[in-house]
């Protein structure tokens, strides 16, 4: 798109177009797309050791005009104080900032190669600075408050960078380093310039870190990390190393394409926002995602196992070829947790791989899409300042499941070999969604399009129910019928799997799922089933309604039925119709306390453990759950003490610790606490030993204050120690602490430890705390716009669930429903986070939903 506008006089007397308004707005996007290429930046970053004093700035920045039809627009969201000196060439020019923009005019600057020079003050909001190490995240437009630039992702650019850092710091970035050299004091670094990357790509760190350099199948590969505990990287870094090593060979004979990059580093942050980014060449990593507790459950060694494997297929898938524009984010998100699904197995070949797909992706996809916040999985954005908003669950877990589906309807070699031209059309650069289908539908016979419309342009989940007639205990008809359609009034087209099963006799018939009524005709003629369940393997998606005799049967039965992942779907679509009130929770609970002994796959036990804390905390009042208590902590103190080995003993115990409530209960962790009492073959970590202190806090006001003052002496670590003295009030007995703490929340200064806020946030809301902190619900949805503005991306969403983690009571719903009321024209976006957040507790407090 090109505009006319008018020479010299600024943008902002031409009304029509909003390329000046805040942040990137998608006119503003395509307009400099169509402008601007062969960008080059050269950057040079002074970093001081005090974190309180600035980090200096100079840019050089090469680019070819195609036209001069506009002024040059640069982001630079920041301070207009911040600009020390404006050059083009060489020479200082006439320059004006507006709403985070610099602007040069046209008159300033040639057709075809163009060199600016800009020296500034680069903005702290991304560069996370501490006192002994800062690391950036520029995800997903956050470049632009560190150093001016273009910051969209289809303007990808490579990048030369030198920093100046501290003498005893290191540094890392995604070239690799050319030169290191002692200069003033201090450490001067250059680095390799890039391929054409992305503004939210580049990164560096720098600090104090340990480093560990290794050699995999010829490549050099250095972890940077500042873990303490020696024992532990020793226990650790093999691991870590074969994981990536593995993931790398992988995705290279996957795609035909070597690493597209120079190098492969990464760094483990502590207290990392998320699990994981993707930077070319030096992934950041949280430390506790990758560094594991020897207590580790199966389930966490996996986590890491498809985090790391998450993180590598983003060089292809991501950074190699990059979205257009951030409404396609989910598309390489789902490439790298369906990359990371097919990478993961081979390295564990002990696991169910069929289950664990389905319990790590439709529980939690389901929990957004079955609630009022349900949206397609590609949005429409505006402005790439909100992009952070569009991340979530329908992106991480729901697009996996639909692009599985794809797979299955182009078929697997085909589909394989779409991708890999996708990825060699799009090499370096930039592709939308539409781009792959029109690949993918060369290949196949089905309608992509139309397909691509209701599952992915469109919002929220199928919901089907069976029909079963019986006659002369035989099946006389068996219907399926599609309850609900698009809001355009198409229905979901998948291929599921149903599943009959008599007498522990397992049958099952493939069938399309693609308008109102299925009938299953060769159902026809069998006699009269136990029961039937639909999506039994797990590749389907919805809410598959169970009808009356399979509820029935599956409510005395469901933990005897043989196969792991017909289990594990049969205790999905229970726990659905719990949700819907289809099975009161009481009885759900029985079924769990019955099934939880005898459950012998560790995946479905920690799905079962996970219903049984949310059922237990959120379903039962005060004083019902004090009545179940002491016999929940029995029979989990029993399995646990018979279970074999310390990860098959520590999902348990962290149940136990977690529901703990009898005195007796409380007692016994004092006194593993303590170190008065072992535990058979089990070790605990520092990190276990200060969970223990802080839920023992919670539930005793005589020993909270002695006991996390003990706890923070414990702990070594510097990191860990802060966040302890951090999180501690929020834990407090005294009301008027915690308070004050709430009120400290406020300040977004105290924000910047997200993960410290979250945890607080969760004791401060704790449901044995939820009536004296019910005071706090409106304020801290008041604050939501401002946290979605300063914080990272997933922030605003798990700000919500921390802040609703406690409550079940109908005037907490009340508050959250006269918040949005009052405020009709809240941002859509944020709306749907709340209405997310809240589905547990809506549902709790016994709102009708659907
Ligand atoms: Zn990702």
């Amino acid at each position: 798109m090109l505009m006319n506008l008018p020479m010299n006089t600024g943008l902002a007397q031409s009304p029509e177009v909003n390329l000046l308004e805040k942040g990137v707005s998608l006119e503003l996007a395509k307009n400099r797309a169509a402008n601007i290429e062969k960008i080059t930046y050269d950057l040079y970053f002074n970093i001081p050791e005090n974190k309180a004093q600035p980090v200096e700035g100079r840019l050089q920045l090469q680019f070819d005009y195609r036209s001069k039809a506009t002024p040059l627009i640069l982001d630079f969201n920041n301070d207009f104080e911040k600009i020390h000196t404006v050059a083009v060439s060489g020479k200082a020019v006439y320059w004006r900032y507006e709403n985070g923009h610099i602007i040069i005019p046209d008159t300033a600057l040639r057709l075809k190669k163009n060199v600016v020079q800009i020296s500034f003050e680069a903005g702290n909001q991304a560069l996370n600075r501490n006192d002994e190490y800062l690391y950036t995240l520029f995800v997903p437009d956050r470049a632009s408050t560190a150093f001016p630039c273009f910051d969209q992702p289809d303007l990808k650019a490579k990048y030369k960078l030198h920093l100046k850092i501290p003498e005893t710091w290191v540094a890392v970035a995604n070239g690799r380093m050319l030169e290191k050299r002692f200069w003033d004091g201090k450490h001067y670094y250059v680095f390799n310039e890039t391929k054409p990357i992305s503004t939210y790509l580049f990164g560096f760190v720098a600090g104090k870190f340990s480093t560990i350099n290794t050699y995999r199948d010829g490549r050099s590969m250095t972890m940077y990390h500042r873990e303490t505990d020696t024992a532990k990287v020793a226990a650790n870094k093999k691991a870590i190393f074969d994981l990536h090593a593995s993931a790398l060979t992988w995705l290279e004979e996957y795609t035909d394409i070597p690493l597209p990059f120079e190098k492969f580093d990464f760094v483990l942050v502590p207290s990392f926002q998320f699990g994981g980014m993707e930077h070319v060449g030096a992934i950041l990593y949280k430390s506790s995602s990758l560094m594991l507790d020897p207590l580790a459950t199966q389930n966490q060694k996996l986590g890491r196992a498809s985090l790391i494997a998450h993180e590598t297929a983003h060089m292809w898938f991501g950074d190699l070829v990059t979205m257009k524009w951030f409404n396609d984010v989910w598309l390489k998100e789902v490439f790298a947790n369906f990359m990371a699904a097919k990478i993961v197995n081979p390295n564990f070949p002990d696991i169910n791989h069929q289950l664990r797909f389905l319990l790590a992706h439709h529980p939690a996809a389901y929990s957004e899409d079955r609630s009022g916040g349900a949206h397609p999985i590609q949005q429409k954005l505006e402005n790439l300042k909100d992009a952070g908003t569009l991340y979530g669950r329908i992106i991480y877990q729901k697009a996996p499941v639909v692009m599985n589906q794809l797979e299955k309807i182009v078929g697997k070699q085909a589909f394989r070999e779409g991708l890999q031209e996708y990825l060699k059309e799009f090499a370096y650069a930039n592709a939308t969604w539409d781009d792959l289908i029109a690949i993918l539908e060369t290949k196949s016979a089905t309608n992509l399009s139309e397909w691509s419309e209701a599952w992915v342009k469109e919002a929220g989940m199928p919901n089907y129910r069976v029909y079963n007639t019986i006659e002369n205990g035989k099946i006389s008809a068996l219907n399926i019928k599609q309850q609900v359609t698009t809001a355009s009034g198409k229905f979901w087209q998948q291929k599921v799997l149903l599943t009959l099963v008599n007498d522990g006799k397992v049958q099952t018939i493939p069938i399309m799922l693609d308008g109102r009524v299925t009938s299953v005709k060769e159902a026809i003629g069998l006699k009269r089933q136990d029961f039937i369940l639909i999506n039994s393997d797990g590749t389907g998606y919805g809410y598959f309604g169970l009808d009356k005799d399979s509820r029935q049967y599956l409510i005395k039965n469901v933990h005897k039925v043989q196969d792991p992942v017909l289990r594990g779907s049969a205790w999905i679509a229970i726990y659905e119709e719990v949700l819907r009130r289809k099975i009161p929770f009481d009885v759900f609970m029985k079924m769990l306390m019955k099934a939880i002994p005898e459950e012998n796959e560790p995946l479905n036990s920690q799905n079962l453990l996970g219903y049984l804390e949310e059922i237990y905390w959120r379903y039962y009042s005060a004083k019902d759950r004090l009545a179940i208590a002491d016999k929940l902590e029995k029979l989990l103190w029993k399995i646990m003490d018979a279970a074999p080995g310390q990860s098959a003993k520590a999902a348990y115990f962290k149940t136990y610790l977690k529901i703990a409530q009898t005195e007796e209960a409380i007692t016994r962790l004092k006194l593993i606490w303590d170190g008065d009492l072992l535990m058979n073959d089990m070790v605990l970590s520092e990190n276990d030993y200060t969970q223990i202190a802080c839920e023992i806090a919670l539930r005793n006001s005589n020993l909270a204050e002695d006991i996390l003052k003990k706890q923070l002496e414990r702990i070594k670590n510097p990191d860990r120690r802060a966040r302890l003295r951090f999180v501690m009030p929020a834990l407090s007995s005294k009301q008027a602490e915690r308070d004050q703490f709430f009120e400290m929340l406020k300040d977004e200064a105290n924000r910047t430890h997200e993960p410290w806020v979250l945890q607080a946030l969760a004791y401060l809301h704790h449901p044995l705390r939820a009536k004296e902190s019910e005071k706090y619900l409106e304020e801290s949805l008041a604050l939501l716009e401002e946290i979605q503005q300063s914080g990272d991306i997933f922030f605003p969403k798990r700000w919500l669930v921390s802040v609703f983690n406690g409550h079940r009571s109908k005037s907490a719903v009340l508050i959250i429903k006269q918040f949005l009321e009052e405020r009709p024209g809240y941002p859509y976006r944020l709306k749907n986070k709340i209405l997310q957040a809240a589905d547990p507790l809506f549902r709790a407090a016994g709102e009708e939903l659907d």
